[in-house]
C-alpha cells in the first residue's frame, strides 16, 4: 500500500468532507485514515500541501491542440509582417503549415492575410490559419486547389472561410496528417494535461462526417497515454461508432459557429450586424433523425450550440427523446452560452447536462469586450450562466476547448468565482466541482473519476494551496499529478 500523508486533503465527497491520509492499493483508493496510519507501508509525504481529485477538462480537442502545438502560434500576433515572420519560421507537418490563434481584430490591419499573401511565401506548400475561435479560417491557393468539397472556388476567393467550409477545410487537412503526428498529437495533449494537473480530459476525435478510424487509432493506443482520453466519436455514422464500442457520439458537431464569426444563431440579430441572425448549420429534420436514432440507440450526444436559437433547436430534440423514452444517458449541450430563464428550466427538466468553458466569459464578456460588441449589454448578461443552471440542477462539467483556450483548469475554476456577472459565480467549491466530481458525471464516471473515496481511481492533484480560500486561485502552483496512484509530473 501507499499512502499519501501530511497534507490538507480535500475530497469533493460529500460524506467524507476531509480526512489525514490516504491509503491507495493497486492504483484505487482502499483507506481514508481519520488518525495518522502507523502500518507498514510505502508512505508518499505530500509535505502540508492540498491533495485534490485529479482535474478532469470535459471539452478539448486534444488532437487539433495537439497537432497545433507542434505548428504557429500567433497568439498577440501584433501586425501582418509579424504574422509573415511567425509562418516562415514555422515547422512544417509533411507537405503543409499550420497556424492557429489568430485574432485579426488584434492586427494593426485588422483583417486576415490574404491567400495572394501567403502565396507569396508558400508557393507549394498547403497553409492553413485559423482563427481564435476556430470558426474562420484561411488558406493558400496551394491548399484551395487541392480541397474537393470547396469546388469550384468563388470568384471573389481571398483566402477566408467561414460556416460550413472552414469545417471542410480543417477537416481536409486534418485527414492528409499520417498515424503517426495523430498519436504524436495526443502525447502533447496528455502532457499539456498533466502540466496543468489533469488527470482526465474529454477529447473530441475525428472530423464530424462517416470515417470512425481516428476514433479506432486512439481507442487501441489509449493504454500508451499517462493520463485518461474520454472519447467522443465526432461522426455522424451511428453504425459505425456503435460497432467500435462507443458510448458517446459527436462534440464540437456543430450546430452553429460563433460569436467571434458572426456565425452563433441568435433570435434576435447581432448588435453590430443589425441583419445577421448567425446560422444554424442544419435543419431540424436533420438533428431530430440523429438524436433519435441515437438515444434509442443507447447513445449519449454531444452537440456544439452557441447561440440561444441553436441551443434551443437541439434542447427540443434532447426534450423530446427524453420524454418519449426515458433514460439516463445525459446528453450534453456543449458551450451551452447564451440562454434564457425559460431555457435553462426546461433543460433541469430534462436530465440533460452541459460542457461549458468559464475562460470564455473572462477573455471575452468583459464591460467593451467581444460580447458586448457583437451582443450588447444584456444578451452579454444570459451568457456563462453557471449559477442559474446549477440552481435549476443542470450539473455543469467545466472545460477549456483546448486548443481554443488554454487546458488549465485552476484558470476556468478562477473564471468561474469571478465571472463578470456577480449573479452567475459560483463558489470555490462549486467551481472546483465543475472540474473534478462533477466532469465525471457527464461521462458516468461519478463512481470511479472526481472524488477522493474508497474504491475510487487514485487521481490525484497536488496543490501548493487551498483553492477553497486562496485569493489568487489561477495563480496557485502545481505540485504533483498522480494516476491511478503514480506520479506523472
Ligand atoms: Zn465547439
Ligand atoms: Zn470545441
Amino acid at each position: 500500500m501507499k499512502i499519501f500523508y501530511n497534507g490538507s486533503i480535500i475530497t469533493m465527497n460529500k460524506q467524507v468532507e476531509t480526512a489525514l491520509a490516504v491509503g491507495v492499493d493497486n492504483g484505487r483508493i482502499v483507506e481514508l485514515f481519520n488518525r495518522q496510519p502507523d502500518m507498514a507501508a510505502e508512505y508518499i509525504d505530500l509535505q502540508g500541501k492540498w491533495l485534490l481529485p485529479g482535474f478532469i477538462d470535459t471539452h478539448t480537442h486534444s488532437n487539433s491542440g495537439g497537432l497545433y502545438s507542434m505548428g504557429v502560434n500567433l497568439e498577440h500576433c501584433q501586425n501582418l509582417n509579424e504574422l509573415y515572420e511567425r509562418l516562415r519560421a514555422g515547422k512544417l507537418m509533411g507537405e503543409m503549415l499550420i497556424a492557429w490563434h489568430l485574432d485579426e481584430k488584434e492586427l494593426k490591419e485588422k483583417r486576415f492575410p490574404t491567400a495572394a499573401e501567403l502565396d507569396k511565401i508558400f508557393p507549394e506548400k498547403a497553409v492553413l490559419i485559423r482563427r481564435v475561435d476556430g470558426h474562420s479560417c484561411v488558406i493558400n491557393s496551394c491548399a484551395a486547389g487541392q480541397i474537393e468539397a470547396i469546388q469550384p472556388l468563388d470568384s471573389s476567393f481571398n483566402g477566408t472561410f467561414r460556416r460550413r467550409a472552414n469545417d471542410q477545410i480543417v477537416n481536409w487537412f486534418h485527414r492528409s496528417i499520417d498515424e503517426e503526428h495523430i498519436l504524436k498529437s495526443y502525447d502533447n495533449a496528455a502532457r499539456h494535461a498533466i502540466k496543468y494537473g489533469h488527470t482526465s480530459i474529454h477529447t473530441m476525435v475525428g472530423d464530424g462526417h462517416e470515417s470512425i478510424e481516428h476514433y479506432k487509432l486512439l481507442q487501441a493506443n489509449m493504454a500508451r497515454y499517462p493520463i485518461e482520453f474520454i472519447p467522443y466519436a465526432q461522426c455522424f455514422n451511428i453504425d459505425a461508432a456503435i460497432e467500435a464500442g462507443a458510448p458517446r457520439l459527436g462534440g464540437c458537431i456543430l450546430a452553429d459557429g460563433s460569436f467571434g464569426s458572426h456565425t452563433a444563431a441568435l433570435f434576435e440579430s447581432y448588435a453590430d450586424q443589425p441583419d445577421n441572425y448567425g446560422v444554424l448549420y442544419h435543419n431540424d429534420a436533420f438533428w431530430e433523425q440523429i438524436i433519435t436514432r441515437a438515444h434509442a440507440c443507447d447513445l449519449q450526444v454531444a452537440v456544439h450550440c452557441i447561440g440561444d436559437k441553436a441551443i434551443s433547436q437541439i434542447l427540443k430534440y434532447y426534450e423530446k427523446v427524453q420524454k418519449e423514452n426515458p433514460k439516463d444517458l445525459r446528453h450534453i449541450l456543449i458551450h451551452n452560452e447564451l440562454t434564457s430563464d425559460e431555457m435553462i428550466r426546461r433543460m433541469g427538466d430534462s436530465n440533460i447536462v452541459a460542457a461549458m468553458q468559464p475562460m470564455f466569459d473572462r477573455l471575452w464578456a468583459g464591460e467593451d469586450g467581444l460580447y458586448e460588441t457583437v451582443l450588447g449589454k444584456e444578451r452579454t448578461l444570459r451568457t456563462t450562466r453557471l449559477r442559474s443552471l446549477r440552481d435549476a440542477g443542470v450539473i455543469i462539467g467545466g472545460g477549456s476547448d483546448w486548443y481554443v483556450t488554454e487546458m488549465d483548469a485552476l484558470a476556468g475554476i478562477d473564471a468561474a468565482v469571478r465571472l463578470h456577472n456577480p449573479e452567475e459565480r459560483l463558489t470555490p467549491y462549486e467551481a472546483v466541482q465543475l472540474y473534478t466530481s462533477h466532469a465525471a458525471w457527464l461521462s458516468h464516471d461519478e463512481h470511479r473519476l472526481g472524488q477522493i473515496a474508497v474504491g475510487y481511481q487514485a487521481d490525484f492533484v497536488v496543490l501548493e494551496e487551498n483553492p477553497l480560500e486562496a485569493d489568487d486561485i489561477a495563480g496557485i502552483n502545481i505540485i504533483d499529478v498522480f494516476k491511478k496512484g503514480e506520479c506523472k509530473s
